[in-house]
């Protein structure tokens, strides 16, 4: 179903630029081909699972701080419902297109169901640059998007979570503006939020310390040794810097980390604590003293043990994965890593924990979040924890042995561990009407 939205009135693009995101679609898509083979999905199922199910474009008019209007343009996708509500960010960022939605909201699909967590796949996004932006303004933003993308939202139906760009304040916004308009609070309209109005212990480390349970767990099955493991980051958002910490904190040895101005080097270690008060004063891993000066481009062709690309999309290309030289490749960000730059990798021998199930430590804890919403009930820290560290554990093992006995890669593993449950949920339901 496509729900066309009123159209912009002041010339604001209804698509965005042609950039590099517009083929995190065609990533998507050819991973689910080869999975959908292996698979033998029938061609009518096939020809569903790779459509999203309903797509919304909206575009909105924001009075800014000088008085002028600007005008917005934003997405929400739902990829599919056969195992539940659909889960997924909203991302702020200046070149989302809808393509780009539609490929994360595929991806969200997969990934519930490689963990398997009753939920389907949804993402959403606006043409925006945070960072050019006041809170008022990004407030403003905000409650109108949300209000125009209200008719796919609900606690029961599509529950939406932070992304790049945004983050826990952008998601008390949304409630409290879904809220207004129902007349009572409904935490469960997202994860994500603050504490104070209901969020979840753990819910903002989550997917940076699931991506670290999952490495660890796949050292440990690899027979490898994790202490002392040297780790490099790209991106220090939520997800890199606390994937960061985390390692660090498990007693690897982070030696290299970046945002999108460079990255910093440092062979016999970063010292984390420090770097971390360092980005919590000034915002920027920038100027910090504890390592050398690098590209984003240098951190991928480090000798290390893990690369952990957290940053974005198609970063391990055919140009940026003949230079991998670590042992291990873990996907904090969402389809970093295209089908040429994977190919690349596993002729290297590289080992590649794929996205759907290495980042999915953050919709877990939403799922658990979600559940203590609806409860009203709310668990401690630890409890939230463990459970998370036995989900991925146990997903890890669930992948690998799927890719073991089929004798593919880990990445084609989760793939087709993922759309086989949903193309069984979807069977089990039957065809309406
Ligand atoms: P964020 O906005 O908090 O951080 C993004 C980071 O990437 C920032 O440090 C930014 O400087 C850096 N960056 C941006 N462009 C870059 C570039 N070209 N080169 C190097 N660094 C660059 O976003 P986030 O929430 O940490 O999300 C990062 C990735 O993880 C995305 O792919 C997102 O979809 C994925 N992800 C996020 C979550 C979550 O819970 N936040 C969960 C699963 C997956």
């Amino acid at each position: 179903m496509t729900i066309k939205a009123k159209s912009a009135t002041n010339g604001a693009p209804v698509h965005a630029p042609k950039s590099q995101a517009d083929s995190a679609l065609v990533t998507a898509l050819t991973q689910f081909d080869r999975a959908a083979r292996i698979l033998e999905l029938d061609e009518g199922d096939a020809a569903t699972l790779r459509t999203c199910q309903r797509e919304l474009t909206v575009n909105f008019p924001v009075k800014m701080r000088d008085g002028k209007v600007r005008n917005f343009t934003g997405f929400r996708v739902h990829h599919n419902t056969s195992r539940g509500p659909t889960k997924g960010g909203i991302r702020y960022a200046p070149h989302v297109s809808l393509d780009e939605v539609r490929a994360l909201a595929m991806w969200m699909t997969w990934k519930c169901a490689v963990v398997n967590i009753p939920y389907g796949g949804a993402k959403g996004g606006v043409l925006v640059d945070p960072k050019q932006h006041n809170l008022h303004e990004l407030e403003g933003i905000t409650r109108r998007y949300t209000t125009e993308i209200s008719v796919l939202l609900s606690p029961d139906g599509d529950i939406p979570a932070p992304d790049m760009g945004t983050n826990a304040q952008t998601m008390a916004w949304i409630m409290d503006t879904y809220s207004m308009h129902r007349g009572h609070s409904v935490p469960a309209i997202v994860t994500g939020k603050p504490l104070n109005i209901g969020g979840s212990a753990g819910r903002h480390e989550a997917t940076g310390r699931g991506v670290m349970f999952t490495v660890r767990e796949a050292f440990r099955s690899m027979g490898w040794t994790f202490e002392g493991a040297r780790v490099a980051v790209q991106g220090f958002g939520n997800v890199g810097s606390i994937t960061a910490i985390t390692a660090h904190e498990m007693g690897a040895k982070v030696i290299a980390v970046s945002d999108i101005d460079g990255g910093l080097h440092n062979s016999r270690g970063i010292n984390m604590p420090r770097l971390r008060q360092w980005h919590k004063e000034h915002g920027t891993i920038k100027g910090f003293d504890g390592g050398d000066w690098i590209t984003n481009a240098e951190l991928f062709g480090l000798k290390t043990d893990v690369l952990i690309p957290a940053a974005m999309e198609n970063q391990l290309t055919s140009q940026t994965a003949p230079t991998v030289r670590a042992r291990m490749v873990a996907e904090g960000a969402n389809g970093p890593t295209t089908p040429e730059g994977d190919a690349i990798l596993n002729d290297k021998g590289i080992i590649v924990i794929p996205d759907i199930l290495c980042n999915a430590g953050g919709v877990v804890v939403s799922y658990f979040e979600w559940v203590q919403s609806l409860q009203q009930l709310f668990w401690e820290e630890d409890d939230i924890n463990s459970r998370l560290e036995k989900i991925m554990i146990r997903s890890y093992h669930d992948v690998k042995d799927r890719a073991d006995s089929l004798k593919i890669d880990l990445r084609t593993g989760a793939q087709v561990l993922g759309i086989g449950r949903v193309a069984e949920a979807s069977r089990t339901r039957g065809l309406y009407p």
